[in-house]
């Protein structure tokens, strides 16, 4: 059923391309690698189908990572509601503003779609131990499907992690290790113990499947419109899975011709003021960013100094003509509680950073009162209510 091909070096460097029946985590250049499918023989692949399909992820088999003769490792993630934003929408003197709510994913954020692709192939490439570096919510995610899954899980997060996402962990019977530092020293040390053990590691854009989880954020916003795009798409970015899967699910949507080819949304990264590396090398103007020093937020998703895919989220936003925007952590509080207060929504700080992001692009005059925009909730307000206290 699924069209997949091969993996393949997101550069290009020329190497390649790899097996996807094999175990490959980076290119031999250390770049992410990319999962291609035959979208030629997928262009016979008719909507229709959709209609009768699961509401999950996985209704978008046919561009999935997964063959013939394998299920999926799954708990129901994906499809989540695109909500019309109508009251907040109004306020900004923005009619058109929705906000696609991935905090009603199974561990309470869009993680779950990037686990559940990750931890379904490792699963059939036969892995039994997997390991990820965390600032939270991905730990979260893989601990559930690892359980779900029958395999053991190791988790390394930052000693200064909230405690909801080591409970949660634990909760799924996963291994936490807590690392001094930030989720960078965490991946270094979850390499050097695994390595010699032979774990699986599901890192961001260290293993070539997350995206694919991630792109289905995409596939389904052009279904929930009737395929058609919004303007701008809103997105927090940290390790940039998201924003490089949605971008790589608009070619393939494209060139199967599910949408037109003519004008993709313009993509918007927002990051937190106190860890921005992406923001100042898109101001910059560089390929890639330079790592942030002493990254801090509330918004532990955001605190990414480095990311290894940072030029492919730097291409997406450049293609795209979107733009780069830092929010401050008490900004993000105030977003957090206006898509509470006004809509219902519960956000995360990553989702309220948005919220930010959209008043300074409206600021700008960039976003125009009859432009459709999405924000991107990335996960729920639970796990971090103490930064509601006042
Ligand atoms: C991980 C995370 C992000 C950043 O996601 P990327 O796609 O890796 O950039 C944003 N928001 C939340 C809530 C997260 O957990």
């Amino acid at each position: 059923m699924s069209f997949i091909k091969s993996l393949e070096c997101s550069v290009p460097c020329g190497a390649g391309p790899y097996n996807p029946r094999e175990r490959h985590h980076l290119c031999r250049c250390g770049a992410p690698l990319l999962v291609r499918y035959d979208l030629q023989a997928a262009s016979a692949w008719s909507k229709d189908t959709l209609r009768d399909r699961e509401p999950n992820m996985w209704r978008y088999g046919e561009l999935m990572p997964l063959f013939d003769d394998e299920q999926p490792v799954t708990l129901g993630e994906g499809f989540t509601p695109l909500i019309h934003a109508r009251a907040l929408g109004s306020r900004l003197g923005l009619p058109s503003l929705y906000v696609k709510d991935e905090s009603l994913n199974p561990t309470n954020s869009f993680k779950a779609r990037g686990l559940s692709a990750a931890v379904t192939r490792a699963f059939w490439l036969g892995a039994t131990t997997l390991s990820v570096p965390s600032a939270g919510n991905a730990g979260n995610a893989m601990a559930a499907y690892a359980a779900h899954a029958g395999l053991k899980a190791k988790v390394f997060m930052p000693a200064d992690v909230k405690e909801p996402f080591v409970r949660e962990c634990e909760l799924y019977g996963s291994d936490v290790t807590l690392v001094e530092g930030l989720i960078t020293d965490a991946g270094r040390v979850a390499a050097e113990q695994g390595a010699s053990l032979g774990w699986y590691d599901v890192s961001t854009l260290k293993e070539p499947y997350r995206i694919e989880g991630k792109k289905t954020m995409a596939y389904e916003l052009a279904e929930q419109l009737d395929w058609t795009l919004p303007d701008w798409i809103i997105y927090p970015t940290g390790g940039g899975t998201g924003m490089v899967g949605m971008w790589k699910a608009f070619e393939e949507l494209e060139a199967i011709g599910w949408i037109p080819r003519a004008r993709r949304p313009r993509m918007v990264t927002v990051q937190a003021a106190g860890c921005a590396p992406i923001v100042r090398a898109y101001e910059q103007g560089t390929e890639k960013a330079e790592p942030w020093q002493d990254a801090h937020t509330i918004a532990d998703g955001l605190r990414v100094p480095r990311a290894i895919g940072d030029f492919l989220i730097l291409r997406a936003i450049r293609e795209s003509g979107g733009a780069a925007v830092a929010a401050s952590d008490a900004e993000m509080i105030s977003g957090m509680r206006e898509l509470g207060g006004s809509e219902g929504i519960s956000a995360a700080p990553e989702g309220g950073a948005t919220v930010a992001a959209l008043r300074a692009l409206l600021a700008a005059g960039s976003v125009k009162p009859e432009h459709r925009v999405v924000l991107f909730n990335t996960g729920g307000a639970l796990k971090y209510l103490d930064v509601l206290r006042a």
